[in-house]
């Protein structure tokens, strides 16, 4: 696959070197994965947080003892939009403009965003991945989220070239942009769309209980090199998972 095919046009901008992340720069509370700001604090930081160690429904969580069910295949329509991929402090993420739609239960969701976590947040009877990718679809009305994650391994197949070129401009600067005038989101996708589903929260703060997750069965391969490329910017930005409580785990069949 030739590098257009997936992604094209770069202009990195931005860079910042005199704050240690953006979310201080735009006045949030400043949150990390250890330490004294770390995941079991994160309640405590502040009022708005509280979510995260109170909340019954939170995410991530492994996902062990889910339930075959009957449930509607992911119907995903995935555009080839412009993006802007972001070093944000706690992540590299694509923002993307509204075109792209994951429908679930006869609404629309957006997606708004993708990002990326190392190692997995989700596991699988007790297995985590190398990385995971969450696609985040937005409701216009109700603010709800529909969030995709795909589950990154490194072993079992040809490795995915798309996450290979998007790894190589990863800005490697806190604060650094960069804009890209196509990115085909679609080809990072592994080839089965088979579920797991359950209700759940954002992974970080405020950590809100508005999630529809939809976690792939099947991890999308990557080459080590792209792995690598994410770990040397971001290694630990993975909430440890938490209690399912009462939730039911649906898996499509
Ligand atoms: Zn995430």
């Amino acid at each position: 696959m030739h590098r257009r095919t997936f992604l094209k046009g770069l202009a990195l901008t931005g860079g910042c070197a005199a704050c240690s992340s953006l979310a201080r720069a735009s006045g949030n509370i400043p949150w990390n994965y250890a330490g004294d700001r770390g995941p079991e604090k994160w309640g405590d930081l502040n009022s708005t947080f509280r979510t995260c160690s109170l909340g019954a429904q939170q995410s991530p969580i492994n996902i062990t003892g889910a339930i075959r069910a009957q449930i509607e295949p992911l119907k995903l329509d995935w555009k080839v939009t412009a993006a802007e991929i972001v070093n944000n402090g706690h992540t590299i993420q694509l923002d993307l403009p509204p075109a792209s739609t994951l429908t679930h239960n006869g609404r629309d969701y957006s997606l708004v965003q993708f990002h990326f976590h190392a190692p997995s947040e989700h596991q699988i009877d007790g297995r985590a991945f190398p990385m995971e990718i969450h696609f985040v679809h937005k409701h216009a009305e109700t603010g709800d989220l529909a969030v995709l994650g795909v589950l990154v391994s490194t072993e079992g197949g040809e490795p995915n070239i798309p996450l290979s070129q998007l790894s190589a401009i990863f800005p490697r600067k806190n604060g650094q942009k960069g804009k890209l005038e196509k990115a085909d989101v679609s080809k990072l996708l592994p080839p089965s769309l088979e579920y797991y589903t359950y209700e759940g929260s954002l992974t970080t703060p405020p950590c809100s209980e508005i999630v529809t997750w939809f976690v792939l069965k099947t991890p999308l391969i990557a080459d080590p090199r792209a792995v690598k490329r994410f770990t040397a910017l971001y290694k630990g930005n993975a909430r440890p998972v938490v209690p399912t409580n009462r939730r039911l785990i649906l898996e499509s069949s």
